[in-house]
């Protein structure tokens, strides 16, 4: 058996056009477009480039984007002040801090001051207690994006046996969160689960979200299974440009899998497409209209 290939890039551009149709419809009902604002503390030059690319994505979807640059020498409470003006802004309904913020600067504290409504990222603990007891939530973009190419690629996801490996807050534990909400029976492990192999072998959908360089390997994967890899590892060439690769042994895993997110151009297009389907859905709830589709 190989593998089909799940086209996260394709799958992103569907969601992000699909999005701005969705931007044009609530101008016209609203007055104005939704808004996203990110806020950038610090040089860290892979922060800069997911943050740029947000913003570009917010731009094309027809959207407002309002860009925070500040430098690392920004206080805790300079930057709690700016999430406090975010917050009471009529025109934001997106609050985005790019992670990780500087050592001096205390993470909790921050997402725990951006107004739950805007909190586009789904970290608020709001959010997550919304999320694990059911409620309408904005829930974190990676596993939102990781359950739209599932579901796009098996439909119905009820009764079956899912695998997460890792259980941090912005991906393994919402991800387990939204499968028990599609009725599959879940399984989370994570670095001290017991024989992983076995674990992973029973699964027929197996997210993998560690952060380990090709660890789950091809034979561990059951034939016919679904394998979503969240993800993104450099590793080192001799050309010094470093290599890209998932959690999963991509080579051999599709000699197993049905099918199996590539690392780059699968789960990563995503998170930003749900980033902008968040704004979107927040600047309707905000405004009291029903969901977009
Ligand atoms: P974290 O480091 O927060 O969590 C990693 C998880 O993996 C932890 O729960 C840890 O267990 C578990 N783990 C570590 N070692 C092992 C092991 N040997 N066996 C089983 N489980 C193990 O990472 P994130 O969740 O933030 O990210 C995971 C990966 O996804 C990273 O590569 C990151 O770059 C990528 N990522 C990709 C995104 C995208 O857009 N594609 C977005 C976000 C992340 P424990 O809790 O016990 O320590």
């Amino acid at each position: 058996m190989t593998a089909s290939r799940i086209d996260g890039k394709a799958a992103g551009v569907a969601v992000r056009e699909r999005v701005a149709k969705g931007v044009r419809a609530f101008e016209q009902r609203a007055g104005r477009p939704p808004g996203l604002a990110t806020v950038l503390v610090g040089e860290d030059p892979a922060s800069a480039v997911y943050v740029r690319s947000k913003n570009r994505a917010t731009a094309e979807a027809g959207m407002a984007s309002f860009a925070h640059n500040l430098p690392d020498t920004t206080s805790e409470s300079e930057l709690l002040q700016l999430v406090a003006d975010l917050n009471a802004d009529k025109r934001v309904d997106g609050i985005l801090v790019q992670l990780p913020l500087p050592s001096h600067i205390d993470e909790k504290k921050v997402i725990a001051t951006i107004e739950p409504s805007k909190d586009v990222d789904g970290f608020h603990a709001m959010n997550a207690g919304r999320l694990a007891t059911g409620l309408d939530a904005l829930v974190p973009c990676t596993p939102l994006g990781c359950l739209y190419l599932l579901k796009a690629e098996l439909g119905d996801l009820s009764g079956l046996d899912a695998v997460v490996i890792g259980r941090s807050n912005i991906v393994g534990k919402p991800m387990a969160q939204l499968l028990l909400g599609e009725n599959a029976t879940v399984t989370i492990a994570h670095s001290r689960t017991r024989n992983l192999e076995e674990v992973v072998s029973r699964a027929d959908i197996v997210v993998a979200a560690v952060g380990r360089p090709e660890m789950v390997r091809g034979h561990w994967i059951k034939p016919g299974a679904t394998v979503i890899d969240v993800g993104i590892n450099r590793l080192p060439t001799d050309d010094g440009k470093g290599r890209l690769v998932g959690d999963v042994a991509f080579d051999e895993a599709v000699e197993f899998a049905r099918a199996i997110t590539p690392v780059p151009g699968g789960v990563g297009p995503m998170t930003i497409a749900m980033l902008m389907r968040n704004t979107l859905v927040a600047a309707h709830r905000r405004a009291g209209l029903a969901d977009p589709e």
